[in-house]
């Protein structure tokens, strides 16, 4: 009966959905203070076959990636030790809350994201199984309660306090399209991503350095404690949103210097994924590039979330011609750079950045070209 079992390549799904990964183009540590972001879903994706296994309440997933899998009841949801098993119990837990009824169901998800590389393999993995299960006991869900879902999914199960862009562009994602995502309102704005001859490339420096989560939760605090000054202040803020760089820079003398570059920095992305925007819809893709670098040095002497590894990518592309742009992509400290590469150079830059990095660092450098595609859909 291999057609049956869950964890067999001949596995007969009744439906099957593809939950994509994302890029940010632009807009680093600007989501948790209600700025804006400009992500995209691109063509690198999880795949969930599902299929009802006619049971009440017994349930397997098989992810193909770590040849693992999970039984459980729905009648006994609960987080798991096991880190990948919370984004499924999750979702599960969060449907539940919502008053729907589920039944038994298998599910095999097979993967080509690379994973922990800052491209959302987490909220492809929430997105997916959201959208499969939505489709196979008909909920009714709207897309929106799904990314709504999926974020607390993994605030509650899995335990990272994330924002809502990761789970926002792996369902909304359109071709050829990025969306502007207002962190205030959560509304987007789509706009067409006319690359011309060029093409987007991540580079996986492959190292995750053990600073992030740590530095992650003293940026968001060192945010807040600017906002909380210019209140005291007098100011009428709520968040960085509500600052400009003229307000920050008449109230330098109160704020203490790192709270002041920090706030800066988080200004200047803010207008920077406006001007970004404005750039791709007046087809300024020098202009948008040039953008990208200057993220970058944000990120790296403003925000202080960069690291040698990123720093020496990012430096390397700013001396190629052929690549308009680049900048590091994520929370900060590892993870992928995003490259703006012109397509006659692209194989000639791959080659010699990776040479360069492995000399200078003795790691391996991941290329993976990726493109603008649609958000979490039924494929078959
Ligand atoms: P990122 O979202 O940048 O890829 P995260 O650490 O947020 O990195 O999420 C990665 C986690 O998501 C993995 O450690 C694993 O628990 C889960 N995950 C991602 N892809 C898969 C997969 N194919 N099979 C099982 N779990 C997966
Ligand atoms: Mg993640």
């Amino acid at each position: 009966m291999d057609s049956r079992d869950v964890t067999s390549d001949r596995f007969q799904p009744e439906i099957t959905v593809a939950a994509p990964g994302r890029i940010n183009l632009i807009g680093e540590h600007t989501d948790y203070n209600m700025g804006f972001v400009f992500p995209a879903a691109i063509d690198r994706r999880i795949e969930f076959r599902m299929r009802k296994n006619g049971s009440e309440y017994d349930c397997q997933v098989y992810s193909v990636e770590f040849d693992k899998l999970l039984s459980f009841k729905l009648s006994e949801v609960r987080p798991s030790q096991e880190e990948w098993e919370n984004y499924i119990l999750g979702v599960v837990h969060e449907i539940q809350k919502l008053g729907h009824t589920l039944h038994g169901f298998d599910c095999q998800l097979s993967s080509n994201l690379p994973i922990g590389a800052g491209v959302s393999s987490s909220a492809a993995m929430e997105c997916g199984l959201a959208f499969a299960l939505n489709s196979l006991f008909n909920l009714g869900l709207s897309k929106m309660e799904i990314i709504l879902l999926s974020q607390r999914a993994e605030h509650n199960f899995v335990g990272t306090k994330c924002g809502i862009m990761d789970q926002y562009a792996s369902v909304m994602g359109q071709p050829n399209q990025a969306i502007l995502l207002d962190c205030r309102n959560i509304t987007h704005e789509m706009i067409p991503l006319n690359l011309e001859h060029h093409s987007l490339l991540l580079l996986n420096t492959n190292v995750s350095h053990s600073l992030a989560s740590s530095e992650y939760n003293l940026r968001r605090s060192e945010c807040e404690q600017g906002v909380e000054i210019l209140s005291k202040a007098g100011m009428k803020v709520e968040s960085l949103r509500d600052v400009s760089e003229e307000d920050l820079v008449a109230h330098q003398n109160i704020l203490p210097p790192v709270i002041l570059k920090r706030c800066l920095y988080v200004i200047r992305e803010n207008q920077r994924v406006l001007l970004a925007a404005k750039a791709l819809k007046g087809e300024s893709l020098e202009h948008f590039g040039e953008l990208m670098y200057q993220s970058h040095e944000g990120l790296q002497l403003e925000y202080e979330v960069s690291c040698k590894e990123l720093d020496f990518l990012v430096d390397f592309s700013r001396k190629t011609p052929h690549v308009l742009g680049a900048r590091m992509m994520g929370g900060g400290f590892g993870g992928c750079t995003i490259n703006l590469v012109h397509q006659e150079s692209k194989n000639r830059f791959v080659d010699e950045i990776k040479k360069a990095y492995t000399q200078e660092f003795d790691l391996e450098l991941d290329p993976i070209w990726v493109h603008p595609s649609q958000g979490t859909s039924v494929i078959s």
